[in-house]
């Protein structure tokens, strides 16, 4: 049996746009962790009508979980507690051992302030102890504790659990561990069915060639109708995450092997692995993630004897996005040398020792300069690897010989190795400058590759 699920994410700064929601997107992830089939997520503001009106589109669509985020808080608009109090048929009941517990967690808060209005505190102290009767708490993690709460007889056969969390993310995240551990859940999840996850990556192909690929596979034979197939465009990468059920294992086989024959150049992930975490493996000098059966394997000289890589970057057009990228994985300093922002020319010519001469002749978007700049960042910095940036990011600057988009990538080392690429990106300024660290990331795997 199927555990089907839905989340209401509450909070009028979150349908607004003034924040982003994270928590729909990672409790779907945890979701699909524990094989339970997320159907619907649902934002709403902090308005009483709509917040029910959400949960009861949630029942009726046959959801047996519903998972809420957000207004737990002490004032009068954070109303999720009594909603779903109300959705389940329970009456709100002051819990005064919580309203207790609460009470310590603010007491340092009120030191530190010593001119709060006690009364308001004590009074929002109070509120958030007052919970649906036969709910279980989750302790607070900031000051507002969760709950789960089951439906009342009264609220009907087959009525959903009704999971409570709050708002912040660094509260929700560790309190849906705790609502997991609870006795209600653990019997609602053990419904859920077990999936396999599986993840391929390709990069320098368009979508339409695995929509092609699928009918291919199709037409071989392969059950596709058991595999639950998405194909996205991400980070200028496609990514297909397949999920089946533990019978499915031969199929999705057959599939992978389909996509692995038609794509062997551009397939460059079937382990789970990035293009971060490939380039940070090379760099280091381990065992190269990647393709588990590549027609060959490649093997790079130190992998085992690990021997570390050292690299710099001298950016334009992407502003120092790449240098973030490499030094984003913890213990990156072993490796990431630096990166030099070279916007202007006079600082290009300064800081990344360019030749000012050869600016004035080829422009500063060109193949010359971006292979001066990845030599430059070599030498300044002193890396065995250098990486030169140069474009036209847009919205303005482009012009009919050199447009919006158009990116000069060039790789100086390891040694006397060379890898330079020009391409025309498209998009907005975001979208290039991203794009244009993505290729970076792929040709910077393939300059560790080709040793
Ligand atoms: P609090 O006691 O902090 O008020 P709460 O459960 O009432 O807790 P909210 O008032 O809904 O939470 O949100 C508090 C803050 O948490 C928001 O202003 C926002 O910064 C962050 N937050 C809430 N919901 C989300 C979300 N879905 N995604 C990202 N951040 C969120
Ligand atoms: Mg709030």
């Amino acid at each position: 049996m199927t555990v089907r699920a839905g989340i209401v994410i509450t909070g009028t700064e979150v349908l607004t746009g003034i924040i982003g929601d994270r928590n729909g997107p990672w409790l779907s992830d945890r979701l699909r962790d524990l094989g339970v089939d997320l159907a619907h997520i649902v934002i709403v503001g902090d308005r009483r009508e709509d917040m029910a009106a959400a949960l009861g589109f949630m029942r009726d669509e046959g959801m047996s979980l519903i998972v809420t985020s957000g207004g737990l808080g002490p004032t009068a608009d954070d109303l999720t507690a009594e909603v779903v109090g109300e959705f389940q048929g329970r009456a709100m009941v002051l819990d005064e051992p919580l309203e207790g517990r609460i009470a310590e967690i603010l007491k340092p808060l009120a030191a530190r302030f010593p001119h709060l209005d006690m009364e308001a505190i004590r009074l929002g102290n109070r509120k958030q102890a007052v919970i649906p009767e036969g709910a279980t708490i989750l302790e607070p993690v900031g000051t507002a504790p969760g709950l789960v709460v089951p439906p009342a007889d009264s609220a009907g056969q087959g009525a959903p659990i009704v999971v409570v969390l709050p708002g912040p993310p660094r509260e929700l995240q560790p309190m849906w561990q705790a609502a997991l551990a609870t006795q209600t859940m653990r019997a609602a999840l053990d419904g859920a069915g077990e999936y396999r996850v599986r993840v391929l990556r390709l990069f320098g192909i368009p979508e339409s060639e695995i929509a092609e690929t699928l009918r291919v596979a199709e037409g071989q034979g392969v059950a596709l109708e058991r595999l639950e197939i998405t194909t996205c465009l991400r980070r200028g990468e496609i990514e297909i995450v397949t999920r089946y059920e533990p019978d499915g294992e031969a199929v999705y086989e057959a599939f992978e092997a389909t996509v692995r024959e038609r794509h062997a150049d551009t397939l460059f992930s079937d382990d789970g692995s990035t293009i971060d975490q490939q380039v940070a493996a090379l760099l280091r000098g381990e065992v190269p993630l990647g393709v588990r059966e590549p027609a060959v394997r490649p093997v790079v000289p130190g992998a085992g004897g690990r021997t570390v890589r050292t690299i710099a970057t001298a950016e334009s057009c992407t502003g120092g996005l790449l240098a973030a990228r490499l030094t984003d994985p913890p213990g990156a300093s072993a490796y990431v040398l630096g990166g030099i922002v070279v916007y202007a020319n006079a600082t290009k010519v300064s800081q990344a020792g360019v030749d000012a001469a050869l600016i004035e002749r080829h422009g500063a978007v060109s193949v010359q300069v971006a292979e001066a700049l990845a030599e430059g960042a070599c030498r300044r910095l002193g890396a065995e690897i250098g990486v030169g940036i140069t474009g036209i990011a847009g919205p303005t600057g482009g012009s009919e010989e050199k447009p919006v988009g158009l990116v000069h990538l060039s790789i100086a080392g390891p040694g006397e190795g060379r890898l330079t690429r020009s391409l025309t990106l498209p998009g907005g300024r975001a979208d290039v400058r991203e794009r244009t660290t993505t290729v970076a990331m792929h040709l910077i795997r393939r300059a560790l590759l080709a040793l």
